[in-house]
């Protein structure tokens, strides 16, 4: 095929010179640009583009789009630029050649059913304009035409793709024909056998099925004359993908009545209805085979009226009704749209916007059945799409979605939380960047890692991806246990000296395995850690080997009049706040520590950040006379990846206790739950996380400390 062809083909639906000019320019700057190349297959580049364009004009892409198709490849060239093709084409073509390219980069083979959704998801959130996928969807049929010259594995590997990820997007488009040739060729590479199966069989019965569907026709036009309705009918092959999914679903070769169709085109709605009815009267329909698709278009805007009836000889026949423009819709679906006569109203069609890209992405999940991650997928997808992502990618060519403003540690926890622990620095299109480094699209990321190195907290000042942010800061939550572990072995020592027993005669081995089993842990530095992040109080440890009627916390009665949560001794309305850090409840054990210029602050007498000077600590108490509730946290760690929520919140709401909000952060293979929620006092949260703390899923729980 040559580019006279092509351009005779474009002129029976183009007519104006400059547009004609312009793509005839793009072919001869792509003709340029391919020089001296061949494909695999041994022909000339330049035979790609051009048959992508000619794809294209099939469905009567308007010029824009049939030069950007002649361009589509010529970034992959280093000679051309992105600056070059804007300033020689224009701002919208150079987009649409831009965007074909940015999906040409991302490897979309895999096996992940997630995944799949996912491309597709990428797919239509990369693209700004509609046209950049069905220019993809070109490229891919015109691929898919020449895949004989690749070895066989990747034949495979492109076919698979080519029917997980493109024939969808095709069907959701409506663009009947794309869809349809690359169902055909996927089967073919994916499964030879079963293709040429069908086929032979076809072909087998093709002469007798032609002379059937032949009297029928005649037959039906003949009846439609008689009522003089104007039409036109069109005997109809099914495609070989469609005959393999109704084998699949257990039907017969034989019994695939569909195998025999008719489609009759007509001039208005009211003669499709009058033109079902004539047929009716002649020809017995079976029953529940009727699908209006008129009065109820199908999401993809497809419009017919479907019915089955029992032809001549007894043979079934499918037939479809419509209107010529319904018919254009069917075969090229939003493409139809080109040969609209109002062109502006063509190109608003084209232009997505963020409510038309999530409609649209609803429904290419929808295609993909009941994924339970759907919901979930959708919810992130809106999210991305007004935040307005960016696509970077891995030295290995695998895309990444980020954020705007996103950084190479969003970058490497995004990879693996491994990564972004140990990341040290970043090299972003070979050259050395600082972590704090806002990404661009298209960059292409490396991180450097030291396996002996750990997260800063000076990454939460700049990281943008709530990923990063949750993991980091779990990274600190961790190494805060052996603070825990301090404060709890100084609460058990403090209490054993009240009692008078001597450490190491209260923990030995034998006691220490009763204490582990009663609160479920296992290690005297767990007991510790128990105790030191409140969840469990030294006396109730010490009570399971020594039993003693536990002491009244240190809660003082105080003056009805004063409503205050803290008494501070010999100061008077003084201000008294409680610290954000630890967020101590009405029974823990406190210090106030005297600030600059905030009053006092209450700790836990455990906060890792209290320094224990003595000149500005203070002895506060709690004034039990209040009905307040104290807002804390808690996290849980559980041992499985699965969504304990509801769980979590059906025990929750036993201890009658408000939850201030939930926040998961979901880990390699476990998640931990930060819980904030308003108790009475720390009886009451105890109570709580003794219960949480029996579920099976539960690792373990303890009080945060920030
Ligand atoms: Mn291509």
């Amino acid at each position: 095929m040559s580019f006279s062809d092509l351009e005779d083909k474009i002129k029976s639906y183009i007519d104006e010179e400059n547009q004609l000019l312009i793509i005839q320019k793009a072919y001869e700057f792509a003709l340029s640009k391919h020089d001296g190349q061949l494909r695999k297959s041994g022909e000339p580049f330049i035979s790609h583009p051009l048959n992508v364009a000619f794809i294209l004009v099939g469905i009567f892409a308007d010029y824009e789009t049939i030069a950007a198709a002649l361009l589509h490849d010529v970034l992959l060239e280093e000679a051309s630029s992105i600056e070059e093709i804007k300033e020689q084409f224009g701002e919208n073509i150079c987009k649409l050649v831009q965007g074909v390219w940015k999906l040409s980069k991302i490897n979309f083979s895999t096996e992940n059913e997630y995944l799949i959704d996912y491309y597709k998801k990428i797919i239509v959130g990369m693209s700004e304009d509609v046209r950049v996928i069905i220019i993809k969807l070109a490229d891919c049929l015109h691929n898919m035409r020449t895949l004989w010259a690749l070895p066989e594995d990747r034949q495979k590997v492109k076919a698979k793709e080519a029917l997980d990820i493109l024939v969808p997007i095709a069907h959701h488009l409506g663009i009947h024909k794309i869809k349809s040739e690359l169902e055909d060729l996927s089967l073919r590479y994916l499964k030879p056998d079963v293709f040429y199966d069908i086929a032979e069989k076809l072909n087998k019965t093709k002469l007798e099925r032609e002379k059937t569907v032949y009297d029928m026709q005649i037959e039906v036009s003949e009846l439609l004359k008689e009522h003089h309705i104007i039409h036109e009918i069109k005997g109809r092959a099914k495609s070989i993908y469609s005959i393999y999914n109704k084998l699949n679903k257990g039907k017969k070769f034989s019994d695939i009545y569909d195998l025999l169709a008719l489609r009759i085109l007509v001039e208005n709605e009211q003669d499709c209805y009058l033109t079902l009815g004539i047929i009716h009267s002649k020809f017995r329909p079976l029953p529940n085979r009727f699908k209006d698709y008129i009065a109820m278009p199908k999401p993809n805007m497809y419009q017919s009226l479907h019915t089955t009836v029992f032809g001549t000889d007894g043979y079934l026949f499918e037939i479809q009704i419509r209107t010529y423009d319904m018919d254009e819709v069917a075969e090229n679906g939003i493409a139809s749209h080109w040969a609209y006569k109002e062109k502006e109203n063509s190109r608003a069609m084209f232009q997505n916007t963020t409510d038309q890209k999530l409609q649209f992405f609803k429904s290419i999940l929808d295609l993909s059945s009941d994924k339970v991650n759907t919901e979930e997928l959708i919810d992130e997808f809106q999210n991305e799409l007004l935040n307005n992502s960016i696509y970077v990618f891995t030295p290995k060519g695998d895309v990444i979605e980020l954020p705007k403003g996103a950084t190479p540690v969003d970058f490497a926890y995004k990879i693996h939380s491994r990564v972004g622990d140990t990341t040290v620095g970043a090299i972003v299109n070979n050259n050395i960047v600082p972590l704090d480094y806002q990404l661009k699209d298209n960059d292409i990321v490396k991180i450097n890692t030291n396996k002996n190195s750990t997260p800063s907290k000076e990454w939460m000042n700049f990281v943008k991806t709530s990923q990063a942010k949750s993991q980091i800061k779990s990274f600190f939550v961790k190494s805060e246990k052996e603070i825990y572990i301090e404060g709890g072995k100084y609460s058990l020592e403090k209490e054993l000296r009240r009692r008078k027993i001597s450490f190491s005669d209260f923990f030995t081995d034998e006691n220490i395995k009763s204490i582990c089993e009663v609160l479920k842990v296992d290690g005297l530095d767990n007991i510790y850690a128990a105790v030191g992040n409140n969840r469990y109080t030294a006396g109730f440890v010490v009570n399971i080997i020594d039993k003693q009627p536990e002491p009244t916390p240190k809660i003082v009665k105080a003056n009805v009049d004063t409503d205050a949560d803290i008494i501070v001794g010999g100061f008077d309305k003084i201000k008294v706040n409680l610290a954000n850090c630890c967020n101590p409840v009405c029974g823990d054990e406190i210090i106030g520590y005297i600030t600059k210029n905030n009053g006092i602050s209450v700790h836990r007498s455990t906060c890792h950040n209290l320094t224990l000077s003595e000149d500005r600590t203070l002895d506060v108490e709690w004034n039990i006379n209040t009905n307040k509730r104290y807002l804390t946290y808690v996290l849980v760690y559980t041992n499985t990846s699965s969504n304990h929520m509801f769980d979590l919140m059906q025990t929750i709401s036993i201890h009658n206790i408000s939850v201030d909000g939930i926040n998961i952060i979901n880990r390699a293979d476990n998640c931990v739950y930060e819980i904030g929620c308003y108790v009475k006092n720390v009886d009451q949260l105890q109570k709580l996380m003794v219960s949480i703390a029996k579920g099976d899923y539960v690792d373990k729980i303890e009080r945060e400390m920030r």
